[in-house]
């Protein structure tokens, strides 16, 4: 076979590997954070009749910049937010990489806090732009002092802060958000992809007079929605302007925009089994220290477990008893999405008689 040596890769492409969580058809999946509810099917109709809409026309293009959507979607969020403050994408990762696109680059460099969403490092890769990340402090937490002192030290083009942190669960709260604002000239980036799950307030309170701050969100996890590709963004209008300078046309396609826009009509229902899968959260750090292990501080829909001599092992373990669950490379850990009761259920008795 050809290898990448043999074609004529980028190469800082060159030995990179694509990302790849491994998808494995098992009774319970609670490896990337999905929402394990089905979509109700009250919702399902009507996203089946708002496609069949669009199917007639589908010879033409789509709406390119959706208004009706970010309408929608600004609506969602409250605070106030206008359409032109609103944008989506094929996913939040989407979002991120026109984030990239706009505001990184070769001359311009980003930074991070890890662990963190492994996406990251790769986001800046495709784009060419610098990437460091910065260790975070103790249980994974992070300071207001803290980050802006390593803001202003490396003085970044962007910073990207997770809040629920990916892969450790662990929120920041706004005075953390606020002094990174001030610590730099640059683009913040919140990526809210957990912030249904969490207790802390959205930065979105902080948007208004912060023309450099852009907060990412998704469909993907409370909204049960990952398989439709809905990410979106709230920021001044004029960093939405910015992303349209990057965009591909055309990117959002007509039938992403109605399955959106009827998931969206149901947001409440949608979001019922936020608090279901909160509780089995709740339930999965309660039990795994009752094991002797250790539960990080979680604000989001899973939870990072310590304590395991080889994670790997284990790992393997729940997989031959039909639960996938995610080894994030740290050391000694695993994480555990927070599936339906039956679920967590299954895994708290496979864990526990393999711990006995
Ligand atoms: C899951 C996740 C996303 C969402 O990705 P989509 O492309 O919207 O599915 C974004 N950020 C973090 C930290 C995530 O864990």
């Amino acid at each position: 076979m050809t290898d990448f040596n043999q074609i004529p890769l980028r190469p800082d492409l060159k030995g990179q590997v694509p990302y790849g969580a491994p998808q494995i058809n098992v009774p319970v999946a609670l490896n990337v954070n999905e929402n394990t509810f089905g979509i109700p099917e009250v919702v399902a109709l009507e996203i089946i009749q708002r496609l069949a809409a669009e199917v007639i026309g589908l010879n033409r293009y789509p709406d390119r910049e959706f208004m009706q959507l970010r309408g929608k979607l600004a609506d969602y969020l409250g605070f106030g937010l206008a359409p032109e403050q609103l944008w989506a994408a094929n996913g939040s990762n989407e979002i991120l990489l026109q984030a990239f696109q706009a505001f990184g680059g070769p001359s311009s460099s980003a930074i991070s806090f890890g662990p963190t969403y492994s996406m990251y490092p790769n986001i800046a890769r495709i784009s060419l732009t610098p990437y460091e990340e910065f260790e975070r402090e103790a249980d994974f937490e992070l300071s207001a002092d803290y980050v802006a002192e390593k803001i202003r030290d490396s003085n970044p083009g962007i910073v990207l802060l997770c809040s629920p942190n990916n892969p450790t669960g662990t929120p920041i709260s706004l005075a953390v958000i606020e002094a990174a604002y001030q610590a730099f000239d640059g683009i913040l980036i919140v990526d809210e992809a957990y912030a249904e799950f969490s207790a802390e307030e959205s930065a979105l309170s902080l948007l208004s007079g912060r023309p450099r701050l852009m907060i990412s969100r998704t469909m993907s996890k409370a909204f049960a929605f990952a398989g439709a590709r809905v990410g979106y963004v709230a920021a001044d209008a004029t960093a939405i302007d910015a992303l349209r300078i990057v965009r591909l046309p055309y990117h959002l396609s007509s039938l992403t925009q109605a399955a959106a826009l009827a998931a969206l009509s149901f947001s409440e229902l949608l979001l019922e089994n936020v608090a279901q899968i909160k509780g089995q959260r709740d339930r999965i750090i309660q039990q795994v220290t009752k094991m002797g292990l250790r539960a990080f501080r979680s604000d989001s829909n899973f939870v990072l477990v310590e304590g395991f001599q080889d994670s790997n092992e284990v790992f393997e373990k729940l997989l031959e008893r039909g639960v996938l669950i995610r080894n994030v490379g740290i050391p000694n850990t695993l994480r555990f999405t927070a599936g339906t009761e039956s679920e967590t259920t299954k895994l708290l008795a496979e864990l526990a008689i393999m711990l006995d």
